[in-house]
């Protein structure tokens, strides 16, 4: 396939972000090209656990998750993508009261924009979740409208719905310089074996985690940070695995969800792992195990079959650096999603299609450029996994 020497908009980045990107644009006769330098999903999309929710502090997630999970089903239900999409909630566990009063908060917020979310007894969690032990819990919280998917799926769905509405997709294919003259951005640089200049007036930067180093190619500064988080993925369980909403402890961050006939589990690392490597470490599996013991003792000796490491992306306060420069026209960002961009990307999509087109998003997003880091602004989300 030969990369076109225009496009209308050049995405720079094949995970959900820079396909549903993609698909918004091309849906609207546009002209675009994505540049993904190795295979689709590749980066942090296809480590994600897939898990969708709505339920957020931050009013404009609470939106981006709940517009997505809209599209999530269209793209299962009305288009026949097989996601493996399972609307079987999100469910949080807490053990803190000062967190029950926050997500209380929340919750009322969460209604207010039309969300089911609920406060729930631990009796009540433990009968939706039968493997929770209740020791130490106070409370939860639960969306029932929640769900997971299987995010390679989601990638393949984008990609097939993209290139049916005129989207060329380049793999293998680098992004390695962004020209600007007189303030726009005028062309990108394109290596795939050769190089090619490809003339455009635009540019998405959806490079996930690497979006430093693309936002350097026109001096733009985006704080992001690569953090290192493991998922396991177990054999067969002697329950409806398929039953079990997507169950979080949210005090230690320790969750799991149905994969097939077994279950995906995830947790932070004890310590922090700040770098771009994704090298499984044996010691978090040691305390995978303890969080197990601790929170779900009836899975201990369920056997780990699979895993993997990936990256999450953040920034300082765990928000999203989503908008259009002020300082390069035609240089617009969707990157820096701290965790929880999988399940933004459907709705970010239709934000970055209107920010190129310069229309006004569905949601407003101002709040989540760059200049609140100019402005001291730090626009916190706590809803954090
Ligand atoms: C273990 C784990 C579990 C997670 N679980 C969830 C979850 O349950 N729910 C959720 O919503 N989120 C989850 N996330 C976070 C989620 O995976 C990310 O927020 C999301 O996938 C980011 O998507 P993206 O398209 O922005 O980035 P990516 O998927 O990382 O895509 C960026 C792409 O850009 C490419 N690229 C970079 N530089 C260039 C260049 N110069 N030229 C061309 N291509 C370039 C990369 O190769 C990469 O493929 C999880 C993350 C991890 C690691």
């Amino acid at each position: 396939m030969d990369i076109p020497r225009t496009a209308d908009a050049v995405v720079i980045g094949g995970g959900i972000m820079g396909l549903a990107s993609a698909y918004e644009l091309a849906k609207e006769g546009k002209s675009v090209l994505v540049v993904e330098r190795s295979d689709l999903g590749s980066g942090s999309t296809s480590k994600a656990a897939g898990g969708l929710r709505s339920q957020f502090s931050d009013e404009a997630n609470i939106r981006l998750g709940a517009r997505s999970l809209e599209t999530f089903a269209w793209l299962q239900e009305e288009r026949g993508h097989a996601l493996d999409l399972l609307r079987t909630g999100y469910l949080f566990l807490l053990s803190e009261e000062e967190d029950v009063t926050r997500f209380e908060r929340d919750v009322a917020l969460q209604n207010s924009l039309g969300l089911r979310t609920r406060m729930l007894t631990v009796a009540e969690a433990c009968e939706l979740s039968p493997v929770v032990s209740p020791d130490g819990l106070v409370a939860a919280v639960f969306n029932p409208d929640d769900a997971h998917c299987t995010p390679e799926a989601a990638v393949a769905a984008f990609a097939c719905e993209a290139r049916r509405a005129g989207a060329v997709i380049a793999t293998k294919a680098e992004a390695t310089d962004i020209e600007v003259v007189d303030g726009r951005v005028t062309a990108v640089t394109v290596v795939r074996g050769t190089t090619t200049r490809v003339e455009t007036s635009h540019v998405i930067c959806a490079a996930g985690v690497w979006s430093a180093s693309v936002g350097r190619m026109v001096g733009v500064d985006l704080p992001i940070r690569p953090l290192k988080r493991h998922v396991a993925v177990t054999e067969p369980v002697d329950f409806d695995a398929r039953a079990i909403p997507f169950t979080i402890d949210f005090s230690s961050s320790f969750y799991f969800h149905s994969e097939g006939d077994g279950l995906l589990m995830g947790a932070p690392e004890k310590e922090d792992t700040w770098e771009f490597d994704v090298h499984r470490d044996p010691a978090w599996l040691e305390h995978l195990c303890d969080l197990i013991e601790t929170r779900a003792p009836q899975l201990s000796d369920v056997e780990v079959r699979a895993g993997w490491a990936g990256l999450y992306e953040v920034t300082p306060d765990h928000n999203a650096l989503i908008g259009s420069s002020q300082e390069v026209e035609g240089f617009h960002y969707a990157c820096g999603f701290s965790g929880h961009g999988f399940l933004q990307g459907p709705a970010v999509g239709e934000v970055m299609r209107d920010l190129v087109l310069g229309r006004t998003p569905f949601v407003d997003v101002s709040g989540l450029s760059l200049d609140r880091f100019a402005a001291g602004d730090l626009r916190k989300e706590l809803t954090i996994v």
